[in-house]
This record gives C-alpha cells, structure tokens and sequence, in this order.
C-alpha cells in the first residue's frame, strides 16, 4: 500500500468525530458510518461525506479507522460479511479505539490471511486532544506498515511506536487502568485533607509541585472536579472497560495484582451507582458523596 488518500470512518463519537474533521481537512477523502443518524449528520454538517453502513463506507477505502467503544463493536464491524467482502485486499484497518490486545491479535492474524494489515493505534489525550490534532498515538504495527500511515496519523497526534501489533492497545489498557487508581487515590486524598480543614485547591497546587503529582492533579482536578463540571467527555463506562481489560490482560498472564484489582472493583460500584452516561470525572463527586455523611473515629 502506498501512501492512504481514501479513508473509511468507523465511529463518530466524541472522539470520531473530531478526528475524522481533522483529516478530511488535511485533504483525506473521508467517509464516516455510524450506527447514531444523530453521529452521522454532525460530521456530514462539518463537511464529510456520510453512508448508511458500514460497508459503503469501508468499499474503496486505503484505510479504514475504527473509533468505536470496544473490542465487542471492533468485532461486530469486522465480522460483518458485508464488511469482510468489502475490505479490499492490500487495505488497511486502523484500530484508533482502546481495545482488547487479545481480541485485536486474533483479528490481526485472521485478516493478515487476506492480504489486510490490521495496526492499532489507541489515543490519549481526550476530547480537546482531538479537536486540536494534540493526541499522543500509541501505535501497535511492522515499522513498515507505521511508516506508511505515519503522514495520515500526525494530522490527529503525535506517533509513538509501542511495538508489534496489540502493543498500542496493551499500553493503553494498561495506562488507563494507572489514570483511573490515581484519580480515585486524588480524590480519597483529598477528601481526607478537605477533612482535616484544607482547602481542595491548594492541596491540589502543591501537589503539583511535589512528588504525588499525577494526570489527574495536573489536569482531570483543576479542570472537572474541582470546578463541579464533570465533563471531560470521557465516559466512565469506557474507562472502567480499559481498567477490566487492564486487569483481564494481567491475570491471563498470570500478574493481576491487588490494588489494580480493588481499584477496579471501586470503579465498577460508581460505575452501577451512577447513571449510565456519567464522566469517568464523576469518581471523585461519587466518593466525596458516599463518604459525606461518615463521622469521624473519635478514639
Ligand atoms: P463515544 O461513545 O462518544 O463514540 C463511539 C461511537 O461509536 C458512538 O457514536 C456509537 O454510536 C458508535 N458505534 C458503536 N458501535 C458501533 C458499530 N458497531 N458501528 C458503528 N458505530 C458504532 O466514544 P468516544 O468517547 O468517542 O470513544 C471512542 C473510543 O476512544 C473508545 O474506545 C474510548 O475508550 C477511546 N477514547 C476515548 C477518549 C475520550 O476522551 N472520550 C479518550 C481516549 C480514548
């Protein structure tokens, strides 16, 4: 494959959205599917041509990217013999969503079979990160194959090579599952500083400048807890998948340890407490609620 200049879009959510923007903007003919009208008409409004399935979308296509909540929806895409019979052979599919490693090994292989070349390549830096192209890209694939897209990715990010294929996907879970225990260890703490008569900013400033500073002092506090606003447009549902694939990819190796475990068993009960579109933000508002009421030990 040479150089990609038609790309199918496959998931414009939160994320999906923007980036698809950003490439169709760079001069990639970009056509998008979703399963939400709603998803379709705010990308077709911004100027890209939007289809009714995911096949339209993906036929002719250099690169298809997948933006899409899970391994489950990566694989509904791909084993949709639609799907399959309209991938070209010599195509590429770009996994951009936090998947599974496993699952995206086997699909590697299977379409490997077919002449495809399956690269991951999960993203962080959220919401802004993709209006803004400020995305840092861990990508999973042959140098060769990251080569070649390495043009198409810069335009939403910045590359950085994890490793073969899976890699991306492995360090993503893993790093995901590393930002949810510090958010909820942020906001434990601070609860118990707040307790103890200190002021929430301040202790999130100096924080800053010592050595419990996280993302989530630096960033996820100042920015949505502290001023009330929840809304990093990351959904605690999606977090809490990439702590349980975090946690599933350990014990599959045999190296699940105890906090990684309790951090997502905590999750998983804010996750049923609260509504099912909650920011993953609202961890903190959920811990500093269910402990409001608690006396303090007076012996
Ligand atoms: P989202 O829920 O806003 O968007 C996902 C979109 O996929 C939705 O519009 C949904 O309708 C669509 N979809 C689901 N199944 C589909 C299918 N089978 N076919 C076509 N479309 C389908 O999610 P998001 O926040 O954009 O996240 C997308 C991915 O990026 C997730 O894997 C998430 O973990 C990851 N991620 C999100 C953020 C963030 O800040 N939001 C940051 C980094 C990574």
């Amino acid at each position: 494959m040479s150089e990609p200049s038609s790309v199918a879009f496959i998931g414009l959510g939160n994320m999906g959205a923007p980036m698809s923007l950003r490439l169709l903007r760079a001069g990639y003919a970009v056509t998008g599917f979703d399963l939400s009208p709603g998803a379709r008409a705010a990308v077709a409004a911004g100027g890209a041509r939007t289809v009714e399935t995911a096949a339209e979308a993906v036929r002719g296509a250099d690169v298809v990217i997948l933006m899409l909540p899970s391994s489950q929806a990566v694989e509904a895409v791909l084993g949709d013999p639609a799907v399959g019979e309209a991938l070209a052979a010599g195509s590429t599919v770009l996994d951009m969503s936090s998947s599974d490693p496993l699952s995206t090994r086997r699909l590697a292989n299977g379409l490997a079979n077919r002449d495809i070349t399956l690269v991951d390549a999960p993203v962080s830096g959220g919401v802004e990160g993709a209006q803004n192209g400020t995305l840092t890209i861990m990508v999973g694939g042959a140098a060769g194959d990251v080569d070649r897209l390495a043009a198409l990715l810069e335009t939403m990010g910045t590359v950085r090579r994890a490793g073969p294929v899976g890699a991306g996907h492995a360090l993503k879970a893993i790093n995901n599952l590393l930002s949810a225990t510090h958010l909820l260890a942020t906001a434990e703490g601070v609860l118990a500083g707040e307790r103890f008569g200190l002021d929430p900013a301040i202790m999130v400033e100096l924080i800053n400048a010592a050595s419990g500073r996280s993302g989530s002092t630096d960033n996820k506090f100042p920015n949505f807890v502290l001023p009330g606003t929840y809304d990093s447009g990351f959904g605690m549902n999606l977090m809490v998948k990439d702590m349980r694939i975090a946690v599933h990819l350990a014990r599959r190796l045999g190296v699940a340890g105890p906090l990684a475990e309790s951090a997502v068993a905590v999750w998983e009960r804010a996750l049923e407490d609260l509504p099912e579109t909650a920011d993953h933000t609202e961890i903190a508002r959920w811990t500093f609620e269910r402990t409001a009421d608690r006396q303090p030990v007076t012996k």
